[in-house]
């Protein structure tokens, strides 16, 4: 299905630039690729070179397929022949008319990122991540995982033929290592929760045993958030061309919101929209560096020099006590102009009645770090009247809760066994009244 795009590749279609102001070093993809600067180690910024992108018109995106890669001009990958796709993406954008109603919203939109391959979005990231190693021949991936990416880097894997290895911290759930196990992936599981000592070992294992770093950030891969940018692009297109006027995003390292708005600027460069929507990040009350630093408009260094230090929060799929990609986000907010983003925390309580409220009144089942942005809805609605001026919100529900049920739906009884011969009538009638 992608093969009909190949043909709007071109030789030189990114640039990437080193981040360290005192380097600037600038690659074409011509050259071999990098992670980060092979100067100075730096994290690199990928920008698509639009002119060439650009001979792409509105009717590209008026044009339906089945995956992502119907993107793949936008993203920074050089030959179609590389792909490795399990069909992730082209999901669906669904109304939720029940939870609008009781939320006061209008237009509430749900982008259900949860019927991707391995039940999360961060299959888009990684099938782009994978795509690109293979390009440059590596057989090995390495990552961290603390939600929804240790799966996907197994699945992934074993549909390219790699071998793998996720380094997963303490509170990591149990079905989500059977996941990647029953893929053929391998696990560590480490005595912390600490963000920055897992990835420092990441770091090392890659160096040492030629593995690609598939980690969902920027900081040391370049390429693999570009992948979650297909998620905005898909909701151009589902909207016919329109944006949402908000969009409502769970954040842990910053990488999906960051990669959307990086979306909304491609979009604007090629004059396809001309305002770029408002965001609301979400985060758990537990753990929550990245709407610290947003509220209080922090710097990258500020940031990075001080983790968050009593993770406490279920949500490991969130809890990044460094969010190691506001360096990206704090770059794109400067570029962002008339786009207010704000943040709010949640606590777990809320979050698991919103996961509740959501399953209930639309059939969905998401995982808890999804069910924070219903949770931030309802929060904000009940404490004011700004969500009314928005003509159409959208929230990007970002992984499944089925594949952890146990964990998900602890507080759930379970209803006794009755004999066969039960007064049918009396036990069935209070479920219908
Ligand atoms: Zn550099």
């Amino acid at each position: 299905m992608y093969n009909s795009h190949a043909r709007l590749v071109f030789a030189l279609k990114f640039l990437m630039k080193c981040t360290n102001p005192k380097c600037k070093a600038v690659f074409t993809d011509e050259e071999k690729t990098p992670f980060t600067c092979p100067n100075c180690d730096s994290p690199l910024n990928i920008n698509i070179i639009h002119d060439k992108v650009g001979k792409i018109g509105l009717d590209f995106f008026r044009e339906r397929t089945s995956s992502m890669w119907k993107f793949l001009p936008f993203l920074p990958l050089r030959n179609a022949a590389n792909i490795v796709t399990l069909g992730e993406g082209s999901t669906p954008l669904l109304p939720a008319s029940n939870l609008g109603k009781d939320l006061k919203l209008k237009n509430l939109l749900m982008k259900n990122e949860t019927i991707n391959p391995t039940g999360s979005y961060i299959d888009r990231q990684i099938s782009l991540g994978i795509s690109v190693a293979k390009e440059l021949g590596f057989q090995k991936a390495i990552s961290l995982s603390t939600g929804n990416v240790g799966a996907s880097v197994a699945a992934y894997s074993a549909r390219a033929g790699f071998k793998s290895l996720c380094v997963v911290p303490s509170n990591y759930k149990a079905g989500k290592i059977q996941q990647i196990k029953l893929y053929g992936g391998n696990v560590i599981q480490i005595k912390s929760n600490s963000e920055k000592s897992l990835m420092d070992l990441v770091i090392k294992g890659s160096k040492a045993f030629n593995a690609v770093n598939l980690a969902t950030t920027s900081l040391y891969n370049a390429f693999t958030n570009h992948g979650a940018k297909t998620i905005l692009y898909e909701i151009f297109e589902q909207l016919e061309t329109e944006l949402p006027d908000l969009i409502v995003v769970p954040v842990g390292g910053g990488a999906l919101i960051s990669a959307i708005m990086q979306a909304c600027l491609e979009l604007k460069e090629l004059n396809f929209i001309s305002e770029v929507p408002d965001f609301i990040a979400v985060q758990p009350e537990g753990c929550h560096p990245f709407i610290d630093a947003i509220t209080m408009n922090l710097t990258p260094e500020e940031v990075y020099a001080n983790a968050w230090k009593n993770v406490k929060t279920e949500i490991s799929a969130l809890a990044y006590d460094i969010p190691f990609d506001y360096s990206w986000f704090y770059m794109l907010k400067k570029q962002v102009k008339g786009s207010k983003i704000s943040g709010i925390v949640v606590s777990d309580a809320e979050t698991r009645a919103a996961q509740k409220l959501l399953s209930k009144r639309e059939g969905l089942f998401v995982e808890m770090a999804s069910a924070t942005v219903i949770a931030a809805l309802k929060k904000i609605g009940a404490n004011s009247n700004e969500l009314s001026q928005f003509n159409k919100v959208c929230v990007i529900l970002t992984g499944t809760g089925i594949l952890d049920v146990d964990q998900e739906t602890k507080d759930i009884s379970i209803p006794p066994a009755y004999p066969d011969n039960l007064d049918w009538e009396k036990v069935m009638k209070p479920y219908f009244s």
